[in-house]
């Protein structure tokens, strides 16, 4: 940066150099503090379920308690669940680096909403919860794999915040200068205040907190950094008690 030392034009040039400079260090110090809370929300989520095992094994070594199956089984839970941890920290960090590489190809979402169906079909029904599809084909271009896990995330979402007999939609369909993936539910729905905060990383509602089948809050996450990456955008409504709808919209 150069400065002409020419009365006015010096001054104008200092201000503009300094709010420069500013803007520079604000954005390293966000920066910053992103980085710290993700450490410290990290640490946080790997504690609990390391918490649960130490203790549990360390009273089946000392005799406190006998050894059966169904300790071992929730010790297993407690390690499918670090390792589930560690792949979405995996993913998460893949799809929120700089470089995220998207393969593109022209692709009918359709065909994905189709495929991820079939994926979740058993999920659904053990819940008793009737899954449909409607909509018609669009084709967009982009990365198949990247979308799919878009949907994928959306999808199993429903289906956890979804109770017995509930009804989930996938809607895919083409609209003026864009394609649109919707995900609606009849389940337990996201307060309002919370919504735009779904979207950030370790985020869960209060009302998701205290569930068993709550994953880490990543999988939103995640859908954010690949909707963003194809210059996309991503929406969540919902209304009290009366279930959630998940709106992507992409360019075509
Ligand atoms: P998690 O692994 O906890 O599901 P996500 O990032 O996928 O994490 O979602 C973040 C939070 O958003 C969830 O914990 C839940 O509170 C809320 N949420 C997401 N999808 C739904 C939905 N379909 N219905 C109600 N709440 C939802």
């Amino acid at each position: 940066y150069s400065i002409r030392f020419e009365g006015k034009t010096k001054l104008k040039e200092l201000d503009e150099l300094a709010a420069a400079i500013n803007c520079l260090t604000e954005g390293l110090a966000e920066q910053e503090n992103l980085r710290k809370r993700l450490t410290v929300d990290v640490a946080h989520e790997l504690r609990t379920p390391l918490t649960t095992l130490a203790s549990h094994l360390e009273a089946m070594i000392e005799g406190v308690w006998e050894p059966s199956v169904d300790r071992l089984q929730s010790c297993y839970e407690e390690i499918s669940r670090l390792s589930g941890l560690v792949s979405d920290l995996e993913r998460l960090a893949k799809t929120e680096s700089d470089n995220l590489i998207l393969n593109k190809s022209d692709v009918d979402l359709m065909v994905i909403a189709h495929s991820c169906y079939d994926r979740y079909e058993i999920e659904a029904k053990k819940k008793n919860i009737s899954l449909v599809i409607a909509g018609s084909s669009t084709i967009v271009h982009a990365d198949k794999d990247r979308l799919s896990q878009v949907m994928e995330n959306l999808l199993s979402n429903a289906i956890k915040y979804t109770p017995e007999y509930g009804h989930i939609r996938i809607e895919v369909r083409d609209a003026e200068e864009s394609s649109i993936i919707m995900i609606e539910d009849d389940g337990i729905g996201i307060p309002e205040q919370e919504l735009s905060l779904v979207f950030e990383r370790f985020y869960r509602t209060d009302k998701s907190r205290n569930r068993k089948t709550g994953g880490a809050g990543i999988g939103l996450a995640i859908v954010k950094s690949i909707v963003t990456a194809h210059g996309g955008t991503v929406q969540a409504e919902s209304s009290a008690e009366q279930g959630s709808r998940f709106t992507v919209t992409l360019p075509k």
